[in-house]
């Protein structure tokens, strides 16, 4: 070797010899995979980055064969700290009466309950009742509710279901889920919505976009079709729960389990919920409970 060379050391990643060098997975997380090594991976089941439990919470094991989401247990759980998290919520678009009501929930597609609130005082001042929207034509209505989206269609359902509403039913809006699906712009959710709210009527479960995502994360569906979703949560849930299950299912969606990123490391509900894009969890991952 030449007079002032001086050998180089190895590296101590071993990157000379490009061998990687491991390093050493929290205890945690090794105990985790050697139990997932020993027992393999359930159908269906991954688990997947199981942080330390709170204390006080039990890891319940649900990659037996056995384990059924939709067991009446576990539906029991869910309802019972629905209710601790939500006791008494109700719909939040103003209203005063089911033709208000009506109106409301029909701007509200496509839109925010907030944005709808925000257009429908002015608007039911300048036209008070049944009648005075009956009287319109949808182009006089369409300035009055462009804000809220879509504004022509939403003018035609409006002013559609007002005359009908004044030619068939006397100017009463209809109790009757037949009935009200009848009337232009009107569908089960929005029907489910004023028999519900203000008829307290439960003939369904309200099916808007945060039922149809948080029922499919807590595995009370696999269905995608909002009409299946219903009959899955009405074979599962008792009747009399139904117009509650809904709105603390909205309420949920709006303040915690919400789309992109839900808030699962402050959700009551954790350790119940197995869903593929939680945030966080302490339980089994379960690939087919998707959002
Ligand atoms: S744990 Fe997360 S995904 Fe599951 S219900 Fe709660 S917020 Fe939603």
């Amino acid at each position: 070797m030449p007079r002032g060379m001086v050998p180089r050391k190895p590296a101590r990643t071993g990157r000379q010899d490009k061998v990687g060098v491991r390093r050493a997975l929290p205890p945690a997380k090794a105990a985790e995979r050697r139990k997932n090594a020993a027992h393999g991976a359930s159908p269906g089941v991954s688990p997947r980055r199981a942080e330390p439990a709170p204390k006080g919470r039990k890891k319940p094991s649900t990659g037996s064969a056995s384990y059924n989401p939709v067991a009446p247990d576990r539906v029991a759980e869910i309802l019972r700290r629905l209710d601790q998290l939500y006791p008494s919520v109700t719909c939040a678009l103003t209203h005063s009466s089911a033709w208000e009501l009506l109106v409301a929930k029909i701007l509200s597609a496509q839109s925010t309950d907030a944005n709808v609130n925000r257009v429908t005082p002015e608007l039911f001042r300048k036209y008070p009742t049944v009648e005075a929207f009956a009287a319109l034509t949808p182009e006089q209505l369409e300035p009055n509710v462009r804000s809220t989206g879509f504004f022509r269609n939403k003018s035609k359902s409006v002013v559609g279901a007002a005359k009908k509403i004044v030619a068939d039913y006397g100017g009463q809006v209809p109790d009757e889920m037949e009935k009200l699906l009848t009337l232009p712009g009107v569908a089960r959710k929005t029907a489910n919505v004023v028999l519900g709210s203000w008829f307290k009527k439960a003939d369904g479960v309200v099916v808007d976009t945060h039922v149809h995502r948080i029922s499919r994360r807590l595995e009370l569906t696999t269905e995608n079709d909002p009409r299946k979703i219903e009959q899955d949560l009405m074979k599962i849930i008792p009747r009399e729960k139904w117009i509650l299950f809904s709105h603390q299912i909205i309420w949920h969606g709006r303040k915690l389990c919400i789309a992109r990123k839900p808030k699962c490391a402050d959700c009551s509900l954790e350790n119940l919920c197995h869903a593929a894009d939680k945030t966080w969890s302490t339980v089994d991952i379960h690939e087919n409970a998707k959002a």
